[in-house]
């Protein structure tokens, strides 16, 4: 089983994107639900935990770079 790593303040994209456009996520609260700020309009959302993993693309880096994560359906 794989363990994916990934923490509060990190920027992540979605499978899909926000009904906005956008498609950078601040991460602001791990739990069982996870809290997601949208890059550009600021809305909040709340998904469950397992859902939110199900959903990550990709991870943003300090260093700038994109980290994919491959998802199987
Ligand atoms: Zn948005």
């Amino acid at each position: 089983m794989k363990i994916l790593k990934y923490f509060e303040g990190e920027i992540v994209t979605l499978k899909k994107p926000h009904a906005c456009g956008e498609n950078r996520w601040k991460i602001l609260k791990k739990g069982v639900d996870v809290k997601l700020q949208c890059e550009e309009c600021g809305k909040i959302v709340s998904l469950e935990r397992i859902e939110f993993e199900r959903r990550i693309r990709r991870i943003l880096l300090d260093t700038g770079k994109w980290i994919a994560i491959v998802n199987r359906e």
